[in-house]
């Protein structure tokens, strides 16, 4: 075998493994099909601003390892993501706080806001919640609910919230101080210079080939390990596409959701929106989310980009951005999965490789398990 892996993907769990892989000594070749690396982490520099191309993308993790990690490769900013929300001609502060409650009942105090919500809650008389319109109403009453989470949330996912599991709302945080901060965690930021040179410098020196699409490069060998066109052989996949795509859907498909970006530039305007997220809210809007995009970075450059984030079912060929984590998919991911570990050639990792709603964090935290495992460190 002339090389160790090859590798597909070169999103952040690719380069995260291949970085690992080469610093041991091993030899990497990483596949991608797209025309750049990065993966849904991918911005490109244009007008003097980062444009996160696949979605806003927040860097955040309780991790001290991975920060550490992802520090070594790029120099984070101090921006803190406090996105807000717009339902029909109303702002809200998210994720849910003091300034939230303050707005949507005038109320003052914390005490104030406990008693409203536990009032609401009451009423909607739910004891052991059993999907994420309950799961929503009894943590934060139906006010938020019915402002700021049903609208969204359905046409995030495209299902009713009483078909929809509550674990996706357990995401958003609830506390009754004014704090504006999205995020927990104690590491946080954006890269200066953007996501796609992060990737770039974790690929240093390892050998990239983009617009390659897997099936197309290798198949098996009956000896085990895959080979090329050329007669290249290598002994080991890691694979971080479509975990169902890559064994031909044959135990059945897995769902997941997609999205479609429409992303503006205005060279006349400054500041459209004076925030870099802003969710809208209400069911009729279309998109779910708008973004500016030179907020991540505190602003210059010239003009302003904007993206308008709309959800969209998924299907074959489109984009799958998330994985549908209810219990119908993670069972059939589990046979999956069974099969995957007769697999003795193959790793599969990030998002899509392991059918997990992965944040960053995630995905790098994994990969260096991964590697660790495969090293058997
Ligand atoms: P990917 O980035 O998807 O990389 C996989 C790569 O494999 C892709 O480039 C793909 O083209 C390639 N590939 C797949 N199949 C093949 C094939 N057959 N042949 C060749 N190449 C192939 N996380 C956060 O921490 N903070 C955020 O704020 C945040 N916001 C997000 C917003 C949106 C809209 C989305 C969709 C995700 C967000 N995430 C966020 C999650 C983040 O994008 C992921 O955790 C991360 O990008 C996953 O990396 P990955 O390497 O697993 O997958
Ligand atoms: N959510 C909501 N209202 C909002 C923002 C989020 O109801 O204004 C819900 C929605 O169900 C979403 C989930 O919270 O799917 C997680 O949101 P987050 O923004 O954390 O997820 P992302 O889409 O960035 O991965």
């Amino acid at each position: 075998m002339n090389y160790d892996y090859l590798i597909v993907g070169a999103g952040l769990f690719g380069a995260v493994f291949a970085h690992e892989a080469t610093k041991a000594g091993k030899k990497c070749l990483v596949i991608e099909k797209r025309n750049h690396i990065a993966g849904n982490i991918y911005t490109e520099e244009s007008h003097g601003i980062a444009v996160h191309k696949y979605g806003a993308h927040i860097f955040h993790t309780s991790d001290e390892e991975v920060w550490e990690y992802v520090t070594k490769f790029a120099d984070f900013n101090h921006y803190v993501n406090s996105p807000v929300a717009r339902y029909k001609d109303e702002l809200y502060n998210l994720p849910f706080n003091m300034n939230t409650f303050a707005k949507m009942w005038n109320i003052k105090t914390p005490a104030e806001a406990k008693a409203k919500i536990a009032e609401q809650i009451a009423e909607a008389g739910i004891t052991e919640p059993k999907n994420l319109e309950e799961q929503a109403i009894s943590l934060a009453g139906r006010d938020v609910y019915e402002k700021l989470i049903k609208g969204y949330t359905e046409k995030q996912w495209g299902k009713s919230c009483t078909e929809l599991p509550s674990f996706i709302i357990k995401r958003l945080p609830l506390r009754f101080v004014f704090d504006n901060n999205y995020f927990k965690d104690p590491h946080q930021g954006i890269p200066k210079e953007g996501y796609t040179a992060m990737v770039a410098k974790m690929l240093d020196g390892i050998e990239v080939l983009c617009d390659t699409e897997f099936r197309a490069y290798a198949e098996p060998l009956a000896e085990g390990g895959y080979k090329n066109a050329q007669g290249d052989t290598f002994a080991k996949l890691v694979y971080t596409g479509m975990i169902d795509e890559f064994y031909d859907y044959r135990l059945g498909e897995l769902e997941y959701r997609s999205l479609r970006f429409e992303t503006e530039y205005l060279p006349e305007e400054d500041n459209y929106q004076g925030n870099a997220v802003i969710n809208y809210t209400e069911r009729e809007v279309p998109y779910t989310r708008i973004i500016e995009h030179k907020h991540f970075t505190f602003g210059g450059g010239e003009g302003t980009y904007v993206t308008r984030e709309y959800p969209a079912t998924w299907q074959k060929g489109d984009e799958p951005y998330y994985p549908m984590n209810n219990d119908k998919n993670n069972e059939l991911y589990k046979a999956y999965r069974a099969l995957a570990e007769e697999d003795r050639d193959v790793i599969f990792g990030g998002r899509l490789g392991m059918y997990q709603y992965f944040d960053m964090d995630k995905v790098v935290r994994a990969a260096l398990d991964t590697w660790r495992a495969e090293a058997g460190q």
